[in-house]
């Protein structure tokens, strides 16, 4: 797999640590060895820095000016994407969904707040369910009229090329198991727009590696998400070259349980998780993807569903920025 040939901004910088979860391992007493691996520490705080490495590479070698992007009304997305745009000197658009009813509010804080801070060029908000590439063309369609040249990234970074972020995560990460002689069986991955999902299993399958990887899904059934996945796998195939053949929709793996009554809203085993991380290893999660992912994470551990003496790695995706507007999850 020749990742090199594609261009890339050089947004990450080394790689994400792997560190043992020695108080959560204690704590479940299970006779697996869990680890994290820390992509919320990445520059900016999450995966969709790695995804617009290569994404915002494409755009200015196509010679835009402008990035156009979508996302929830709590989107790390968004706010990732607007602030290496800033960096780059580029315009940022962002077209928000109001995925929840009644979700969006224009002062609230977390990511929304920072959508302000940070200057995006626009934001507008629409319904649910929203044809939301339409949408992102329209916008589009408005600044080319303008004299811009506008780069279309689709919700979450997810498509052929931002997988490209994860694919190169998944040979980031082989290279640090050699180094650092540990034996990984399975990593648990959460199941989004899926580019994360989707770039580490093409990535796995063209290195043969033996590695189990688990997606735990954060809105859709398991059915809708191995579509999603495999479909974003299958563009990235394309992108790579690789035999279309390499990976099989049911080599994918995408657990249902933990979404609860939908994208972004409350469970129980979310808040319990979010707390367990804050209190026994002092690592922050959110209560949109990684809430649930953790939650799915320690209550396979305690279902038996990873081998006796295994290790299993937790792959922080970041957003914890997200917190700070859903307070009254946590409040009983
Ligand atoms: C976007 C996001 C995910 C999901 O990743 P996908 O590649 O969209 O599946 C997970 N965690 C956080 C914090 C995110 O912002």
């Amino acid at each position: 797999m020749d990742i090199n040939r594609f261009k890339k901004r050089g947004y990450v910088k080394r790689p994400t640590y792997i560190e043992p979860l020695n108080n959560l391992t204690k704590l479940m007493n299970k006779n697996i060895n869990l680890y994290v691996k820390r992509d919320d520490l990445l520059e900016s705080g999450g995966n969709k820095t790695r995804k617009l490495d290569y994404l915002i590479a494409d755009a200015i070698e196509k010679g835009c000016d402008t990035i156009i992007t979508c996302g929830a009304v709590q989107s790390n997305h968004c706010r990732i994407t607007l602030s290496w745009a800033n960096l780059e000197k580029m315009d940022c658009h962002l077209i928000i969904e109001e995925r929840v009813k009644g979700s969006y509010k224009e002062d609230a804080n977390g990511n929304n707040f920072l959508f302000h801070l940070m200057g995006a060029k626009s934001i507008k908000m629409v319904a649910g369910k929203s044809d939301m590439m339409a949408e992102m063309e329209k916008k589009a369609e408005e600044l080319r009229k303008e004299g811009k040249k506008p780069y279309i990234v689709p919700g979450g970074g997810s498509n052929g090329i931002g997988a490209l972020g994860y694919s190169s995560c998944a040979l980031e990460l082989m290279e640090q198991l050699a180094k650092e002689s540990l034996d990984i069986d399975t990593i648990v991955v959460p199941s989004g727009s899926s580019g994360t999902h989707a770039g580490m299993a093409v990535a796995l399958k063209a290195l043969n590696s033996k590695i189990n990887l688990v997606g735990i899904n954060v809105s859709r059934t398991t059915e809708e998400q191995k579509d999603t996945v495999f479909k974003v796998a299958q563009e990235h195939i394309e992108v790579l070259g690789l035999d279309k053949n390499i990976l099989r929709r049911d080599d994918l793996i995408c657990i249902e349980d933990y979404v609860g009554e939908g994208y972004s809203l409350k469970t129980e085993g979310m808040k319990n998780a979010v707390e367990v991380f804050a209190r026994e290893e002092s690592i922050l999660l959110d209560p949109v993807y990684t809430g649930k992912v953790a939650d799915g994470f320690l209550d396979l551990i305690k279902k038996d569903y990873f081998k006796e003496g295994s290790n299993v790695l937790f792959l922080h995706t970041g957003g914890s920025i997200a917190l700070y507007a859903y307070q009254n999850y946590f409040k009983d």
